[in-house]
């Protein structure tokens, strides 16, 4: 079986986020990054799809340079082959530019029969772009999996479980399918030190634009159907007031601001 992995790199939960607001977009270059989370757990189900069908996982990312980061840390566990769709004509890309840039890389690695995404990004955090990959691509899309039950490669179809709201559901679907995964499908396993030690020595491959057959009017600031209009940094929030005294009179100065506040009546 052939298997892709999408993953991301996403700004550090921890770091200081910096907007250019005319733009609309993040201020990615000064900002710490770490693999998606989400990506983490489709991650490791690929590496489980492989240890339990056989097959290869190429893993890809479309990104600058950063983007390096991350599928380096996929070969470090394991990776067959990774490559990072990059170009200057991606720059802006909205939800679907990127979907568009995704898929053209699944199709030029051809023959693929499942592509695992994670559930969402924490920075876009649309929650979009697996479907979107799969939509543009005509897979079967199969969103919020939570466990693999079964795969037949043979007779191209697989069956998964999906939440919903309060329950699950179990479908059965035809291969090549995009499924992207949700938070404890698994426990994501951490690369060893001779994986990243051999991942730091290879020279990570390119495709570009051209290499990916991309029409660039398309794609980026100019092709995307989307765009940003406005974004507003929540106001810092005031400093809290600290009660001192007997616990009765806190809790009856607590209650009076409660009711001044139209919280309680
Ligand atoms: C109008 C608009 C303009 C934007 N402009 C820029 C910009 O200039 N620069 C910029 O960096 N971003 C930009 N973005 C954000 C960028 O397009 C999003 O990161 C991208 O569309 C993915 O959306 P998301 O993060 O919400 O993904 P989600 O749909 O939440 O992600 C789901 C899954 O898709 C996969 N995935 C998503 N993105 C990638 C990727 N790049 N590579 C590999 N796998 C991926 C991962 O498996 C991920 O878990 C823009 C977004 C919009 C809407």
């Amino acid at each position: 079986m052939k298997i892709v992995v999408c993953i991301k790199q996403v700004p550090d939960t921890e770091a200081e986020i910096k907007w250019d607001i005319p733009k609309g977009t993040l201020k990615r270059d000064s900002i710490d990054t770490i693999p998606n989370p989400f990506d983490e757990f489709a991650f490791e189900e690929a590496l489980l799809t492989r240890e339990n069908y056989d097959g290869d996982i190429v893993a890809i990312s479309m990104g600058p340079e950063k983007a390096n980061d991350v599928l380096r840390n996929a070969l470090a566990l394991t990776a067959n082959e990774v490559y990072r769709l990059t170009d200057d004509a991606f720059a802006g890309s909205d939800t679907f530019g990127t979907a568009s840039v995704l898929a053209a890389g699944i199709k030029k690695i051809g023959d693929v029969d499942l592509i695992f995404c994670g559930k969402q990004s924490t920075d876009g955090s649309t929650g979009v772009v697996g479907a979107e990959i799969a939509s543009i691509l005509g897979y079967s899309p199969l969103t919020y999996v939570s466990k693999i039950r079964q795969i037949d490669a043979a007779n191209k179809k697989i069956v998964v479980e999906r939440v919903i709201e309060g329950g699950t559901e179990v479908v059965e679907a035809k291969l090549p399918a995009v499924v992207s995964v949700i938070k404890g499908i698994n426990e994501p396993r951490l690369p060893n030190l001779m994986g990243i030690r051999k991942a730091a020595k290879i020279e990570i491959p390119q495709w570009n634009a051209d290499d990916l057959g991309i029409d660039k009017g398309k794609v980026g600031t100019a092709g995307s159907s989307t765009k940003v209009v406005e974004i507003t940094v929540p106001p810092p929030r005031g400093a809290g007031e600290i009660l001192k005294g007997e616990i009765e009179d806190v809790a009856n100065i607590v209650t009076d601001k409660l009711i001044d506040m139209k919280v309680i009546k």
